[in-house]
């Protein structure tokens, strides 16, 4: 389907400085868990977004320099020339699908530990570590600001060379730059501190520094906060702000703008809605003429469109609905809405940079594997069979099985014991706050209606006999877990009621079985729930105390970001709270609470109890199963495997990505020993020596030299590379001059491949010592080339499709002649030119996935996850 003419405005160019974002996508930058330490992870997956549409995608907070140091969070590097390489990976991924790449630079001042790199942090004036550590930084001296100025140049010229397109002065968020701004921190006495000229001033600096050193050919974003404090919610205190951001408000050719209050800003659906910065934005475009980016947690193109229409925004800045589903703006793009996979608001996506691993999401199984695994959030592989695949129980789990099993095109039967689907997702989406939640299912249910290849069979609660006579060849338990009605202690499950007392569950409460009150609920979970349910019993009438064995309430949603909004929220709504004990007793009269530092007891009155604790697997069904065959599953006529909360309960995104790798996996070979690609920093290139370290000594291998290495082969590899390397600006001359954009695409891909087949090659050149003409004068001899080719898409394809065959043999032949050692980077080559050769021939039959060889060669799956 075409675009609704009312999202064309979506889909307008936007001029940012001296460069142009085809579209009003606009990936603000966002952390991933990836940064400098998984740089392969971190381009797949940036790069599968630009392929989505997204116009411009931005990296996490790169560090400019080792004075700013956030570890164990995950950050990027921009330190020296070697991490320029690592960043290519990425902006050539985005550009491959004509996206712009924008890097933020970053320094954290008070808020960056240094643990790691021990150089002593520094801010505007000596302050606390604002992440809790103990420590203070320096006042930074006329030195230190020299220095800082220095290094961000520096890292904006490196950004630069690693191909970004757009280049960030952060200067919000409680890092180094936002505390120079604020007149509460910054209490210099110098030309940096007092007058809001003074403590603009460094960040002026960095802009005209940084345009002045990079702005012929990167535009220069900057990041700030429209308000001054956190106010009331979606309240603004403004202060300053306004006559500060005037200051600047022409220098930049970018505003990305953010509030003061980062648990709102990043608010989880429980307590915060789509376009929830609207009353912050209200001046912000009426005092500069530049371009405008902001968020909000968007993904109806309705309320996009109304962000653009009244001025609030010019382009739709987005993290989190990009993770959610990296492919939103081309659905949009194609008329697809109902394809589009909402963010539920969950905030797990962020756990994975408080946690320092690789972002997952709830939506989106595939965030996070593009590279490892080979996934795709759109695209999977066909079936490996013919074979029918039973799935029981529609949870998170069997929906995403379902789903993914379907898309590759197997028969699937989805069978469920309710008429509902969805499992924990519609019960807990009932729940105070929580409807969001529902969009796991929904979005799943929407898609199982057009693969007519999947049946569903509501209240079809099934049985082991049942399954046999169905006689799938493969089955899938994916029927959930139940909460237990006792409480883990450390070592053991332990019974809580006495005097036959009853124990109420979150089940229980989801089915509208309330307990009466005063009520005790324990959370052993201390994830979201227990806190959800205390407002659930408060809106009943009930009296309750909320008792954790934790020092903090919902512990673990601290890594979502969340935390903080439930304990207030469960004081506003009067709930008392009991943190350090556990719930040891309970009687039906009385609890009894046993505090964990020094075992004292304590009695409170309660009518009623709610154990928010642990989970039972709903496993019974595939013991039922196996024990038919005596536990041998090779006797079994059919697969069996248990996925979901049913072989281990856990979050929704768990259960969604076991679902998702279920249907994945099937009909395919996993190697056990090695199931994943390792993202490692790579330790094949020389390092520099530590400074003043002596030189290094003897032992070190030298490196190959072309003595004694046949010349025709040493001519021959010569030429091939310098072929690639004019090939790839061939591609990009010639994209320049197509008229349609899904063309240009398409050569953007083309010059892509090419350059990394060049790359791949490269070492080959450097290790006999070869010379080939600059970079320069080959590009130039490429574009020459396409000038003279022809300008019709159909002639061009054909006059390809004549030609690229004929290097097949030849570049068989340069493997035929090269020693072993050479062989596997010449391979890559001679891959290349099949992949373009298959893109060529799908192109002709006007195959709209004709691109896939090109990107399965650019993002290869992994080799385990290959169908066998
Ligand atoms: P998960 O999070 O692993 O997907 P859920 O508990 O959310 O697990 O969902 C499990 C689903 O399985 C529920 O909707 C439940 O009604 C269903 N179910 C449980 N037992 C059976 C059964 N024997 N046959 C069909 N469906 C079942
Ligand atoms: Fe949205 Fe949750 Fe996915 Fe994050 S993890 S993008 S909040 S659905």
């Amino acid at each position: 389907m075409a675009r609704d003419p009312r999202y064309d405005i979506l889909f307008q160019p936007v001029r940012i400085g001296p460069v142009t974002t085809k579209n009003r996508f606009y990936q603000v930058p966002h952390c991933t868990g990836m940064g400098h330490l998984r740089p392969h992870t971190l381009a797949a997956m940036r790069g599968i977004k630009a392929e989505g549409g997204w116009g411009v995608v931005c990296t996490e907070y790169n560090s400019i320099h080792p004075n700013s140091d956030d570890t164990p969070g995950v950050f990027a590097t921009l330190w020296n020339d070697d991490d320029i390489r690592a960043h290519r990976l990425m902006t050539d991924a985005v550009h491959a699908h004509g996206g712009l790449a924008g890097a933020e630079l970053w320094h954290g001042g008070a808020r960056s530990p240094n643990n790691f790199t021990r150089e002593v942090p520094m801010d505007v004036v000596s302050l606390p570590n604002l992440a809790g550590h103990p420590m203070q930084t320096r006042a930074m001296d006329k030195t230190d600001i020299r220095n800082l100025r220095h290094w961000h140049r520096k890292a904006a010229l490196r950004a630069r060379d690693a191909g970004f397109d757009i280049v960030y002065v952060y200067a919000t968020h409680t890092y180094l730059l936002s505390n120079f701004l604020d007149p509460r921190v910054n209490t210099r006495s110098d030309e940096y501190g007092g007058s809001l000229e003074n403590r603009t001033r460094l960040v002026r600096e960095l802009i005209e520094e940084t345009k002045a050193a990079i702005g012929d050919r990167c535009a220069v974003a900057v990041r700030f906060k429209a308000d001054d404090t956190i106010g009331a919610d979606g309240q603004p205190e403004f202060g300053e702000r306004r006559e500060m951001f005037a200051l600047l408000a022409e220098l930049p050719d970018l505003w990305d703008i953010n509030i003061a209050d980062y648990s709102l800003e990043m608010g989880v659906s429980r307590f915060t809605k789509e376009a929830a910065l609207e009353p912050y934005m209200s001046w912000v475009k009426s005092v500069t003429t530049k371009p405008v980016v902001t968020v909000g947690r968007f993904t109806s193109p309705d309320t996009m469109v109304s962000q653009i229409r009244r001025g609030i925004t010019d382009l739709i800045g987005a993290a989190r609905p990009s993770i959610a589903d990296p492919f939103l703006p081309r659905k949009i793009e194609e008329g697809r809405l109902e394809d589009i996979r909402e963010c539920i608001g969950c905030n797990v996506c962020y756990s994975g940079d408080s946690l320092g691993v690789p972002i997952r999401c709830t939506q989106n199984p595939t965030m996070g594997e593009e590279w490892r695994k080979g996934w795709h959030p759109e695209r999977m592989r066909p079936k490996g069979s013919d074979a029918r695949v039973l799935i029981v129980g529609a949870g998170p789990a069997g929906l995403e099985a379902a789903r993914a099993a379907g898309l590759r095109g197997y028969h699937v039967m989805l069978a469920e014991a309710t008429r509902t689907l969805g499992g924990r997702v519609a019960r807990e989406a009932t729940l105070p706050g929580m409807s969001e939640y529902i969009r796991v299912r929904d979005y799943r249910e929407q898609q199982l209606l057009k693969l007519p290849n999947v049946e569903i069979f509501r209240e079809s609660r099934l049985t082991a006999q049942d399954i046999f006579d169905i006689a799938p060849d493969h089955v899938a338990i994916a029927t959930g877990a139940s909460w237990r009605r006792d409480r883990f202690d450390g070592k053991t499950y332990v019974p809580v009621a006495t005097e036959g007392a009853t124990i109420h569950t979150p089940d229980d409460i989801m089915d509208g079985r309330l307990p009466e009150g005063p009520v005790v609920l324990f959370d052993g979970d201390n994830y979201y729930l227990a806190g959800v349910l205390a407002e659930r019993l408060r809106a009943a009438g009930l009296a309750v105390t909320y008792v954790t064995e934790s020092d903090s309430v919902s512990d673990w949603a601290g890594n979502t970001s969340e935390r903080w909004r439930i304990r207030t929220r469960l004081m506003e709504a009067g709930v008392a709270i009991v943190t350090a004990h556990a719930l040891t007793r309970f009687d039906g009269e009385s609890a009894t609470l046993t505090c964990d530092y020094t075992g004292a007891t304590r009695d409170i009155p309660a009518r009623g109890a709610v154990l928010v604790t642990q989970r039972a697997q709903r496993d019974a069904l595939y013991h039922e199963i196996l024990d038919r065959v005596g536990g041998a599953t090779d006797r079994l006529p059919f697969t069996l495997r248990r996925i979901g909360d049913c072989e281990a309960p856990a979050i929704i995104a768990a259960a969604v990505y076991a679902g998702h790798r279920y249907a994945e996996e099937l009909d395919t070979t996993i190697d056990p020993d090695d199931p994943l690609r390792h993202d490692r920093p790579q330790v094949g290139a020389v390092l520099p020596a530590a400074p003043g370290a002596p030189a290094p000594g003897q032992g070190r291998a030298e490196p190959a030299t072309a003595a004694g290495r046949d010349p025709a082969y040493l001519a021959t590899l010569l030429r091939y590379y310098e072929e690639e390397v004019e090939g790839e600006a061939w591609f990009l001359a010639l994209a320049e001059r197509m008229p349609l954009p899904r063309q240009k695409e398409k050569l953007l891909l083309l010059a892509e491949v090419e350059r990394r087949t060049a790359a791949a090659v490269r070492p080959l050149i450097d290790r006999y010592g070869l010379s080939p003409a600059s970079d320069a004068v080959l590009a130039a001899k490429g574009r020459a080339e396409a000038a003279a080719a022809p300008q019709d898409w159909g002639q061009l394809i054909a006059g390809m499709i004549r030609t690229f065959p004929d290097y097949i043999p030849a570049f068989e032949a340069l493997e035929r002649m090269a020693p072993p050692a050479d062989r596997p980077l010449l391979a890559r080559m001679t891959a290349h030119e099949r992949a373009a050769i298959a893109f060529l021939e799908h192109e002709l039959r006007d195959d709209p996935d004709s691109t896939a060889p090109l990107l399965e060669f650019l993002f290869p799956p992994h080799p385990a996850s290959r169908v066998a």
